[in-house]
């Protein structure tokens, strides 16, 4: 099967064996969760729950406020003992349903299956993914349903479906489409009817050869959905990259997939989707990656949203050693955290503890100028001149180097012999390119 790619990109080291052939399992449910009220890009839902209530498994707790912005259900049945704010991967605070557990598993009356794919409507398709609070689970968190009403001048006929999962340690994507590629085509079907198109990508690293069969024996030989195998290589997942590989698309400097006629999604998103159409279950759980060296068992565990990270690192033996550093999500992307006392949100793709060999940076020294940021760059920026410029304040000069355009992957950060603090820098130079942007239209 030939293998596809893009230009630049690395190889950092995988990581997986730990947890790929780990097939995933239900987390322990947790007897208190703390279900944030935003956990997606666009607005904050409005809790529509009191102190003292009964609620049930995949009940309403939250309503959405506004186009970009999903309702929050539910994901245990027991008592709800307060609304109040904790931090989230972010750091942020946001407003939090806290639900004592019953253990008992009662299901909301809401919870009923959608009926059959091909009696839904496309409105309808829409209405039950928004409904479900169904937002990208592979990390961005963009509502789901936002990005399935493109706007009319849009010309949208392909999709393409995110099974790249090229950050190391990362194995949750993995473990999903072998162990239910049925969802994952299933959901396929779904998206590309909520579009009104009949062709699909689904683009997956060719270290995940094992899924091929299983996903391949769910497609109906009349569909126009094909599995594109990529190249193992970082950031093969990164949209713009992912959709070049599978469909030799360019997306523009400044564009979004849809100004070329795609739409991508994960294969989580893609998969809860048609759970949720088969079952009526709102998006209330996920596949988690718990992994890195100061863990005792590393595991892909199946977890209810609102679980604290505390309590699954627990469920996998609790630290082996104090870890250096905890990330939500992968280490190239990944968010930093400062305490494991958050919960699990729709986006939490993994739970990753490093011990110190694993998180040692080394002194950033001179630049020696060997070009390798150059051409490691998956969207042909400068790094090591923007971050120059970033440096010595000069943020009009790092612009005009295009640093908005840099999708943060940390390639060059990576691959630079001097360590330099290439991503570090190009990251305070597009906040502070944005802060005078708004400042602008003031
Ligand atoms: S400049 Fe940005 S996009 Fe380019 S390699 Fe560095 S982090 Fe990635
Ligand atoms: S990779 Fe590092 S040392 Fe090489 S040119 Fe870029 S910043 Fe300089």
């Amino acid at each position: 099967m030939q293998l596809f790619t893009f230009k630049g990109g690395i190889h950092p080291p995988h990581r997986k064996k730990q947890t790929e052939n780990m097939p995933a399992t239900k987390a322990k449910p947790p007897g208190v969760v703390y279900i944030p009220l935003l956990q997606h890009i666009g607005a904050p839902c409005v809790p529509v729950v009191s102190k003292g209530e009964y609620v049930k498994v995949g009940q309403k707790i939250g309503e959405a406020q506004g186009f970009v912005s999903i309702p929050v259900h539910s994901s245990v049945s027991g008592t709800v003992q307060a609304l109040k704010e904790m931090p989230l991967q972010g750091g942020t605070k946001v407003l939090c349903v806290v639900i004592e557990n019953d253990f008992k598993d009662e299901l909301h009356e809401s919870v009923v299956p959608k009926g059959d794919l091909t009696g839904l409507s496309r409105e309808e398709l829409v209405g039950i993914i928004k409904e479900a609070g169904i937002a990208g689970m592979g990390g961005a968190a963009f509502p789901t349903h936002v990005k399935l009403s493109p706007p009319e001048e849009k010309n949208v006929d392909v999709v393409v479906l995110n099974g790249a999962e090229c950050e190391p340690y990362l194995t949750a994507d993995h473990r999903l489409m072998l162990e239910t590629p049925e969802d994952v085509i299933e959901g396929a079907r779904a998206i590309m009817k909520a579009l009104g198109i009949s062709k699909a990508y689904i683009g997956i690293e060719d270290n995940k050869k094992d899924v091929l069969k299983g996903m391949t024996g769910e497609i109906m030989p009349d569909e126009d959905i094909n599995i594109v195998l990529l190249k193992t290589k970082y950031p093969q997942g990164a949209e713009k990259q992912l959709i070049y590989a599978c469909t030799g698309r360019m997306v523009p400097s400044g564009g979004l997939p849809m100004d070329v006629g795609v739409v991508v999604n994960n294969v989580a998103t893609a998969a809860q989707i048609a759970r949720t159409i088969k079952t009526g279950m709102p998006s209330i759980e996920r596949i988690t990656t718990v992994t890195g060296g100061a863990v005792n068992s590393p595991q892909n565990l199946i977890v209810r949203i609102g679980t604290l990270y505390s309590e699954l690192i627990e469920e996998c033996g609790g630290f082996k050693e104090e870890p250096a550093k905890v990330i939500s999500g992968g280490p190239m992307m990944g968010l930093a955290q400062s305490s494991v006392q958050i919960p699990v949100t729709k986006g939490t793709s993994g739970i990753l503890c490093l011990t110190k060999a694993e998180a040692k940076i080394p002194e950033s020294e001179n630049c020696i100028r060997c070009g390798r940021c150059f051409t490691v760059c998956p969207v042909n920026l400068q790094p090591l001149y923007i971050s120059a410029h970033s440096l010595k304040y000069d943020y009009k000069k790092a612009e005009e180097y295009k640093a908005m355009d840099c999708i943060e992957c940390g390639s060059c950060s990576f691959i630079c012999p001097s360590k330099r603090p290439l991503l570090q820098s190009i990251r305070v130079a597009k906040r502070e390119i944005i802060a005078s942007r708004r400042k602008q239209n003031r």
